[in-house]
C-alpha cells in the first residue's frame, strides 16, 4: 500500500486541476452571458437615442402643424373683420386674434427648445457611434477569446480525465476505493500533506504515535479525526 502514496498524490494533483477546471467551465459561459448583454445595452442605448431623435422631431412637426392652423385661422379671421356689422362681433374678432398670435409665439418658443433639443441628441448620437464601434469590437473579442479558453478548457479537462483513469489502473484497489471513498466525503482534497503534528485538512493535532509512523513512513495512515490521508513531507 505505501507504494500507492506517489500515485495517490498523482491522483489528487489530478483531481484538484480537474475541480479548477470545471469551475472555470462554469464560469466561462456566464461570463460570455454578461459581455453578450453588455453588447445589447450598448446597442440599446444606441437605439434609444435615436428614438429620442425621431421623437422629438415628430413634436417639432407637430408643432409646426399646429402654428399653420393658428395662421390659417388668423386669415379667416381677418378676412371676417372686414365684414363685420357690431362693434361687439369685431371686438371679439380682435381678442382671438391676438391670442392666437401669442398662442404662436408660446409654440415658436417651444419649436425652438425642441430644435435644441435634437441638436443635443445629434451630438451625442455622433460621439456614442464612435465610441460604440470601439467598444462593440473589444466586447466581440472578449467573447471570442472566453470561448477559445473554454474550448481549450474542455480538451484539457478531458485529457486530465484519461490521465485520471489510466492512473487508477496503477493503484491498489484498496487504497482507490478508500481513496474515492475519502473524497466522496472531504471533496480533492483527500491527502493532508504535513510536515508537523497538525493534520492541513483538518487542523487538528494527530496523536504522537499515530505522528512517528507517519514521520517513520511506514504506512498509509489517516487522520484519526477527518479520516484524510497523511503524507509527511519535511521541509
Ligand atoms: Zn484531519
Amino acid at each position: 500500500m505505501e507504494q500507492d502514496i506517489d500515485k495517490l498524490l498523482k491522483l489528487q494533483e489530478i483531481d484538484l486541476e480537474i475541480d479548477r477546471l470545471e469551475k472555470l467551465i462554469k464560469k466561462i459561459p456566464e461570463e460570455i452571458e454578461n459581455l453578450k448583454q453588455k453588447k445589447e445595452e450598448l446597442l440599446f442605448k444606441f437605439e434609444k437615442i435615436n428614438n429620442d431623435i425621431k421623437h422629438a422631431e415628430a413634436r417639432k412637426k407637430e408643432k409646426e402643424l399646429d402654428i399653420q392652423t393658428y395662421q390659417d385661422r388668423i386669415l379667416k379671421i381677418e378676412d371676417a373683420l372686414n365684414r363685420v356689422k357690431t362693434n361687439e362681433e369685431y371686438k371679439s374678432l380682435l381678442r382671438e386674434k391676438a391670442q392666437l398670435e401669442e398662442s404662436i409665439m408660446e409654440i415658436e418658443d417651444e419649436i425652438l427648445n425642441i430644435m435644441e433639443e435634437i441638436e443635443h441628441l445629434k451630438e451625442e448620437k455622433k460621439k456614442l457611434e464612435k465610441d460604440i464601434e470601439q467598444e462593440k469590437q473589444r466586447i466581440e473579442n472578449e467573447i471570442k477569446k472566453k470561448e477559445k479558453l473554454l474550448e481549450e478548457t474542455k480538451n484539457k479537462l478531458k485529457q486530465l480525465k484519461e490521465e485520471r483513469e489510466k492512473i487508477k489502473k496503477e493503484i491498489s484497489p484498496q487504497s482507490l476505493s478508500k481513496y474515492e471513498l475519502i473524497k466522496k466525503k472531504r471533496g480533492s482534497k483527500v491527502i493532508a500533506i504535513i510536515n508537523d503534528d497538525t493534520c492541513s485538512g483538518c487542523y487538528m493535532v494527530i496523536p504522537p504515535k499515530v505522528y512517528s509512523n507517519l514521520v517513520k513512513g511506514e504506512q498509509l495512515l489517516t487522520c484519526p479525526h477527518c479520516g484524510r490521508f497523511l503524507y509527511y513531507r519535511s521541509v
